[in-house]
């Protein structure tokens, strides 16, 4: 018999687009790479065309300046556009100035190619860590409402260990923190990554982990957290749903890189099937309403591009 699971809890569910060679691991393996942007986004529109899903796209800016058409269809669609920064590269490589030039850069690209001003960020490599954390108060007087790169698990790349599992606004005082002690909190919220605390921490918000996890785990990590009243925030490259990127390479990056991608489309089928899933704008209001976070988001958003694309699905 099928498991029938808990789908009042609208998850959120997120793209990164950015090209498949851009990432650190490959980046320095093809000279001159065949892009597959607009196949890979296809895939993508018309999975969640079919389960009328509602997801969040992180746009890199160059990428938007790239190819407006394309970038102007996944808005169309309906569906969040946000900013992944401009030239995709890790905050490591930054500095607060140099950051600040990305977000205003990424910003116009995005809304001259789709009329929407971002107000979500996501960090190439979710590089927002305890090194990187003067990023926080630049994202909020550059007027990003929400900022969803921390990942609460240690890896050599990035990683907060202990930080929240639920969204929170963020203490620039104390970032990683969603204790009551810490004051002074800001309206720039954060929604990291999953972890789910099963019989172990399990990262499951997607991308490598959820290629390499089989769909039952993955189900039963999202499970334990809406049973917790805590929506799952996980994210894919369109990239990771199409077979066709794959390149020869060593076969440790061979493995990172491209495990599981020729299931990828068909897990996260399951996975709409299984349980409700929307943008991370909607995971925010639905968690302003809940009392989780400060509602002063929720009015900002209606504001901005007059649309609302977010109603959770009855
Ligand atoms: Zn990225």
């Amino acid at each position: 018999m099928l498991r029938q699971y808990d789908t009042s809890v609208t998850n959120a569910i997120s793209f990164d687009l950015e090209h498949w060679h851009s990432a650190t691991l490959l980046s320095d393996e093809v000279d001159d790479p065949v892009d597959h942007i607009a196949d890979s986004v296809s895939i993508v529109l018309e999975l969640l065309r079919r389960h009328d899903v509602r997801a969040t796209f992180f746009i890199v800016g160059e990428l938007a300046d790239e190819y407006p058409g394309l970038v102007r269809n996944v808005a169309d669609a309906g569906h969040e556009i946000a900013s992944h920064g401009h030239t995709h590269t890790p905050l490591f490589d930054l500095t607060p100035d140099s950051f600040e030039a990305e977000l205003q850069l990424s910003s116009r690209a995005i809304e001259d190619a789709t009329g929407v001003e971002p107000l979500g960020f996501r960090a190439p490599n979710f590089s927002i860590t305890r090194e990187t954390r003067w990023a926080f108060p630049i994202l909020e007087s550059s007027g990003y409402q929400y900022d969803s790169s921390v990942f609460p698990v240690r890896t050599p790349m990035y990683g907060v260990f202990g930080a929240p599992v639920r969204p929170y606004n963020v203490s620039l005082d104390d970032p990683f923190s969603s204790s009551s002690e810490s004051t002074a909190r800001c309206e720039l919220v954060e929604c990291p990554l999953s972890v789910a605390d099963t019989r172990f921490p399990l990262p499951i918000a997607g991308g490598f982990y959820a290629r390499l996890l089989p769909v039952s785990v993955l189900k039963e990590g999202i499970d334990w957290l809406n049973r917790h009243g805590v929506p799952a925030n996980i994210y894919f490259h369109p990239w990771e749903l199409n077979p066709d990127v794959r390149i020869d390479c060593s076969m440790p990056k061979r493995f990172v890189s491209f495990t599981g991608i020729e299931k990828t489309e068909a897990k996260l089928d399951q996975l709409f099937t299984s349980f409700d899933f929307g943008t991370v704008r909607t995971m925010i209001e639905n968690e302003a309403t809940a009392g989780s976070v400060s509602r002063q988001n929720t009015v900002r958003f209606g504001r901005t591009d007059g649309t609302n694309h977010t109603e959770p699905r009855s």
